[in-house]
């Protein structure tokens, strides 16, 4: 049955549960079989990039003007969701070239966009995104990272700290501070793109993790690193405002994340208590854990769809889409954090073990309740959407 006008609003197009099935073919062929050793032996999941590039969903959100497929918000979560529900690492293909390439798609100018854009959209490189610090963390704008003009020139120093993907990706966002006087802070910093390869860029040890251990987090050091005049992005000064309107495009996409592993998990719950007997019975007959399931289902079925409505949000650039990329950022965490420990309760000792996904995806499902703003962060930017 086709949906009608009224409840079209509620459905997928045609096209995007196209793309779901054939991204789910793809991660469960190519990439699910080397999710434990990537986690286990903490390594780049190669084979997942090698899948994602050839069939073109490492970075569909690339406008098509730059080579990529153009694809939509929901359609991007949608990728992101599909990968990270056999591996939380892989998933961080897509949506770290979502988070690197997002200011750039939204300030910079056709120069930098043609310089940059159609690269990441080939698989050629990968981008990551570079604003935290040690010491500003939440407080982003406490930074300390300097760019200064030296002719035609940019040159920065600082360091930049937990940058997902550094020492794979080719590019780097960067924001640093380029007026220290400025009235309000935040209206002294800008936007950068750096190259792996220009003067003074190195990145330091890869940081020890609980979870997404194939997805590398580093240090990047900017030791008088010296970039073309053109590499900024926008005017100076907006780079904090263009930092905070990427993330309102990016939260929705740790949403997806986050409901891709708390799906994972759940499916494995799902076949595992169908299959494993205790007291001559199987596990699924038991009511007190059919309403465990049920409880897990309803509320992965609620995270999606905030999390797809959100998206749409964004798209639109609907006034209240950074209280909804935030709060679906929150409650899909939230409910990945909830969802796969339940999963490996479920699986009882067996749950505890690398022999299932489980534990791996509880370790994983962690990060989402920190990483783009803190859960608390978020709850701070929603009270503040609403009682402006
Ligand atoms: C694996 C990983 C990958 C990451 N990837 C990237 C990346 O690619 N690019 C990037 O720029 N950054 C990245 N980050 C950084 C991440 O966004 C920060 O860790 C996060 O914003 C929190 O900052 P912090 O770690 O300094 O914690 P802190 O800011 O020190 O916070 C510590 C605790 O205090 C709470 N807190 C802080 N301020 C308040 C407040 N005002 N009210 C209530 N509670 C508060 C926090 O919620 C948290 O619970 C990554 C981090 C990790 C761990």
């Amino acid at each position: 049955m086709s949906p009608s006008a009224e409840t079209a609003l509620f459905a997928l197009t045609e096209d995007q549960r196209d793309i779901r099935a054939a991204v789910r073919e793809i991660a469960e062929a190519e990439i699910a079989p080397h999710a434990a050793d990537v986690d286990e032996r903490e390594r780049y999941p190669v084979e997942a990039e090698k899948a994602l590039v050839s069939t073109g969903f490492n970075a569909v959100h690339i406008p098509e003007e730059y080579g990529g497929a153009g694809a939509d918000a929901v359609t991007t979560v949608i990728v992101i969701e599909e990968v990270a529900r056999v591996c939380g690492s892989s998933s961080l293909i897509p949506a770290v070239n979502k988070l690197g390439s997002m200011p750039i798609i939204l300030s910079a100018s056709e120069e930098l966009k043609a310089q940059v854009l159609p690269s990441i959209a080939s698989g050629e490189a990968t981008i990551s995104y570079a604003l935290s610090e040690r010491e500003a963390g939440s407080d982003a704008v406490s930074m300390r990272t300097r760019a200064v003009r030296d002719g035609d020139d940019w040159v920065l120093n600082g360091t930049k700290a937990w940058i997902t993907n550094a020492g794979v990706s080719r590019w780097y966002t960067v924001m640093a501070v380029t007026d220290p006087d400025a009235a309000k802070p935040a209206q002294g910093i800008s936007a950068f793109v750096v190259h792996a390869d220009d003067p003074g860029f190195e990145v330091g040890p890869k940081e020890r993790k609980l979870g997404i251990k194939g997805s590398p987090t580093r240090e990047i050091h900017l030791q008088q690193c010296r970039i073309p005049g053109d590499r900024i992005i926008g005017e100076p000064g907006t780079g904090f405002r263009t930092a905070l309107a990427t993330l309102d495009h990016t939260r929705p996409t740790i949403g997806a994340q986050a409901v891709g592993l708390a799906q994972g998990a759940l499916d494995v719950a799902v076949a595992y208590v169908k299959e494993r007997k205790q007291f001559g019975r199987h596990l699924a007959e038991f009511q007190g854990l059919q309403f465990m399931i049920a409880d897990m289902a309803m509320a992965v079925e609620a995270s999606r769809t905030l999390v797809y409505q959100a998206a749409a949000a964004t798209e639109r650039g609907d006034a209240n889409a950074t209280f909804l990329a935030s709060a679906a950022k929150t409650l899909a965490s939230d409910t990945a954090m909830k969802v796969t420990t339940d999963a490996v309760q479920l699986l009882g000792g067996a749950g505890y073990t690398r022999d299932y996904p489980v534990e791996r995806m509880m370790r994983d499902a962690k990060i989402t309740q920190i990483y783009e703003g803190t859960n608390q962060v978020q709850r701070l930017v929603m009270a503040r959407a609403l009682l402006r």
